[in-house]
């Protein structure tokens, strides 16, 4: 056993190390690739060295359990379209906060392993917080994914009260808290009378996480994905110490780090504060919004036809591509590197400009070039060069409107007033390829498409670049 214990120990070394590695790696997209091969790495070692642990007669338990999930993660992963990842992650955390709870009041109903005093307050304390993180992960998580695949309405639920509501629910937690402190253990080992306030708690953090994210609009609900990330992997920390696992505390603190940083980096590139995220009540998004009734639009916009644009793009010095969520929908991807090919072997200066928040999750857009093989090193973030669009001549917006809005700087009455936005309609023209003149995300109107300079370019991205590919050609 002594060598099975400083195997795991070098093992778990080694995995904290490669899942730093992992993350320092998946920051970058030249080096995501290999960011991504060290965290898999990492944590195949951290599961065989956490085998190694395991007494023989369990083994029939672990792979028990092992084997149908790693088969039905692997089916689901391989199956997921990209557009429908955040579901998917908000599953998995689900999964995460039940396990924080299992993992609690197993704990709690095991033996002490000899744990007295202060050790044992420590414990408990331990189970409590775990349970409550795992609850509330749990719940919210089910709610997000309801909001994010449409089976829940992504409207706000606002309840009359509701902030009274949850701060009632988290006095009562603490009260239950107290009760749980005093009477776990008093009757003995065995005696278990803590799990009636354990258990009521648990109910309450349920609650407590579906109306927390019953009140967040469809709008806000990638930053709740984020943040219920660092919900799961404080849950996770949590049960790492009632199990006394140190690879389980670290990367649960990883996990719920990284998963808080995310959610505010996505809060600023929304204009959103984080609390009033948590808060709720924004975003009217259903996922999906209705096209522009004649009277919601603003104007009158111009459209263009392919050819037309084409040569707009041939005869162009520079041109900046705006891709969006659309790109990802039509998987123009490829079709899109072709075309940059293309202009390139032309003498056209092209470049990507990339929105924080383009897409449904974080850099969605760099994962969609990255395996169309753009290079990187003409791929760029907003802030890079947004101040380049006025020496730009065309500037293409492609599958995307919420990101290239002007009413963010323009309205202040807009619900994205203040959010930073490519700045398009700068460029000596704004190409905006969509298939009608419906509204993004967000639900709203984009001033762009009526401005003087903006050429509408209607159909299908994929088969719209298709189409200018083979006028390049020609
Ligand atoms: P938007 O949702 O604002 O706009 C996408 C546009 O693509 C739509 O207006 C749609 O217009 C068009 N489109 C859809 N399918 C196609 C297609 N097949 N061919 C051509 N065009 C198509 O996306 P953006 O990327 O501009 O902005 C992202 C929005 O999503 C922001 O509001 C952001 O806050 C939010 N968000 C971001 C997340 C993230 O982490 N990245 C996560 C979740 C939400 P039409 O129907 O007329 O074709």
């Amino acid at each position: 056993m002594d060598l099975r214990i400083s195997f795991a120990t070098v093992s778990y070394i080694a995995a904290i190390a490669l899942f730093i590695l992992s993350l320092s790696g998946l920051s970058q997209h030249e080096s995501s690739r290999r960011g991504n091969t060290m965290g898999i790495v990492g944590m195949l070692l951290a599961m065989i060295a956490t085998a190694a642990l395991v007494p023989m007669d369990g083994y029939p338990a672990l792979f028990g359990a092992l084997i149908p999930g790693a088969l039905i993660g692997s089916l689901l992963a391989s199956r997921v379209a990209m557009t429908s990842m955040p579901e998917l992650v908000a599953m998995l955390h689900s999964f995460v906060g039940m396990a924080a709870v299992l993992v609690g009041i197993s704990n709690y109903l095991g033996p002490n392993h000899g744990l007295s005093g202060t050790e044992l307050t420590i414990h408990d304390v331990e189970i409590y917080v775990g349970i409550f993180i795992g609850a509330l992960t749990f719940t919210g998580s089910v709610m997000a994914f309801g909001k994010l695949n449409g089976k829940i309405s992504g409207k706000p639920l606002m309840l009359p009260g509701r902030h009274l509501l949850n701060i009632a629910m988290i006095i009562a937690v603490v009260i239950f808290g107290v009760m749980f402190m005093q009477s776990a253990h008093t009757g003995g080992e065995m005696a278990h009378e803590g799990l009636m306030p354990l258990l009521i708690m648990t109910g309450i953090a349920g609650v407590l996480g579906i109306h927390m994210v019953m009140a967040i609009g469809g709008a806000d609900m990638p930053v709740v994905v984020s943040m219920l990330n660092s919900y799961s992997g404080w849950a996770a920390a949590a049960a790492g110490f009632m199990l006394s696992n140190d690879l389980l505390i670290v990367t649960g603190a990883l996990v719920g780090s990284s998963g808080a940083i995310l959610s505010f980096i996505m809060c600023r590139a929304m204009n959103r504060s984080f609390i009033s995220v948590i808060l709720g009540g924004f975003g009217t998004g259903e996922g999906t919004a209705p096209a522009m009734s004649a009277e919601q639009q603003a104007g009158t916009y111009t459209s263009a036809e392919v050819d037309e644009v084409a040569d707009m793009l041939e005869t162009a010095k520079s041109v900046i591509i705006v891709p969006g969520y659309g790109v990802a929908v039509a998987q123009a991807q490829h079709t899109l590197a072709e075309m940059v090919k293309l202009l390139r072997a032309k003498n056209v200066n092209v470049r990507f400009g990339i929105h924080p928040v383009a897409g449904r999750l974080p850099g969605h857009m760099n994962v969609l070039l990255a395996e169309a093989n753009v290079p990187y090193d003409i791929v760029f973030e907003m802030d890079e060069l947004n101040h380049d669009f006025p020496t730009t001549d065309v500037a293409l917006v492609i599958g995307a409107n919420d990101i290239v809005n002007p009413a963010a700087q323009e309205d202040p009455t807009s619900p994205i007033a203040g959010m930073p936005v490519l700045e398009v309609w700068k460029a000596k023209i704004a190409v905006v390829m969509k298939r009608s003149m419906a509204s993004g995300y967000a639900g709203i109107d984009n001033p762009l498409f009526y401005k003087e300079n903006t050429r509408m370019l209607f159909g299908d991205a994929k088969k719209n670049v298709d189409a200018l590919v083979a006028k390049l050609k020609g």
